[in-house]
């Protein structure tokens, strides 16, 4: 493990400035499972390490009828799974949580590390996209609210500056008659990342398309909108037709690579396949809301 100074603030306006401070030196930690990992391989050797843990409001989940859910940074992927308002109103991100990982990875990691951390493959993003959520970032200039279809700019790369940190996650409220799904295919049953994750969620009106959104994991350098796949749907009953040429349009929008869990060719059709059977399962669980 490469030596470093170790800092826990105590409160979110002395970690930033801290962050601030010592940016370029300094590598944030929530639960370490990704850290930890990077550190002990010396993949990075920061001169600094700031552990968030003590740092009040930023655990926790809540929920309000009308407003949505908020999910502070901290709060731990165990809790999203396991969480009863999660499993009521936004069942597809307590789905995608009880994927990641084991129990005990679950137990440590956070949804701001897998946020932040950016790998194309993570869990949590396709579901948190497919709802439509937004990252709350708090830095030294004051805080925004950023889309997280903005938030990922490249493999480990986000749209945070210096000094910033992820305090929160805000989902919105679901419209009645939403329903969703997320599907991840993996060489192994557990504890290895997606070779393709799809997340679909749809809201019906009379039986049709009223709004719908798809996303995809590890098929580009970031989280995926494959937009023109979500227009072809809107407005419309679904049909097996209709179906294949939603999951034809994901697939000529996904822009995978070939690596050790699979080649690009396989991955841009199982794009294809998911995400049919993803679409397909989202409508069958929103007729049946
Ligand atoms: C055995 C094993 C299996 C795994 N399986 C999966 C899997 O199936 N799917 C999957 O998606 N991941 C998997 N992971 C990766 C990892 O567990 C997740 O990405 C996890 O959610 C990271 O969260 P963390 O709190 O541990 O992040 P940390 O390791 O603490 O941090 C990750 C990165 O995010 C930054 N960061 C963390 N919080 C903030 C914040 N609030 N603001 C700004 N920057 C921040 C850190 O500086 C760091 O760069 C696995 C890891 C292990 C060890």
């Amino acid at each position: 493990m490469v030596r470093f100074e170790y800092l826990e603030p105590t409160s979110l306006g002395e970690a930033v400035s801290l962050v601030d401070r010592h940016w370029g030196q300094v590598r944030v930690m929530a639960g370490g499972t990704d850290l930890l990992v990077r550190l002990k391989q010396r993949v990075i050797r920061p001169q600094y390490v700031l552990n968030l843990k003590r740092v009040p409001g930023l655990d926790g989940l809540t929920y309000a009828k009308g407003q949505g859910l908020r999910i502070g940074a901290l709060t731990t992927i165990r809790t999203i799974e396991t969480s009863p308002v999660v499993k009521e109103h936004y069942p597809v991100l307590a789905e995608a949580a009880g994927m990641l990982g084991s129990v005990q990875v679950r137990n440590l990691a956070t949804v701001g590390g897998n946020l932040c951390n950016a790998s194309p493959s993570a869990e949590m993003p396709p579901g948190l996209l497919a709802y439509g959520a937004q990252a709350r970032i708090v830095g030294p200039k004051g805080e925004r609210t950023v889309p997280l279809d903005q938030f990922f700019l490249g493999p480990g790369q986000t749209c945070l500056l210096q000094g910033d940190l992820l305090a929160e996650v805000l989902v919105p409220e679901s419209a009645p008659k939403t329903a969703g799904v997320y599907i991840k295919l993996s060489p192994r049953a557990a504890m290895d990342c997606a070779v393709v994750g799809v997340a679909a969620v749809v809201t019906l009106e009379d039986g049709k398309c009223k709004d719908c959104r798809i996303a995809l994991g590890a098929v580009a350098p970031t989280p995926l909108r494959p937009r023109s796949a979500e227009d072809l749907l809107r407005g419309k009953p679904l049909d097996p037709g209709l179906r294949e040429r939603a999951g034809q349009a994901a697939m000529e929008e996904a822009k995978p690579i070939t690596d050790v869990r699979g080649s690009a060719e396989y991955r841009k059709e199982m794009v294809k396949v998911l995400t049919r059977r993803a679409v397909q399962q989202a409508f069958q669980r929103a007729m049946a809301s």
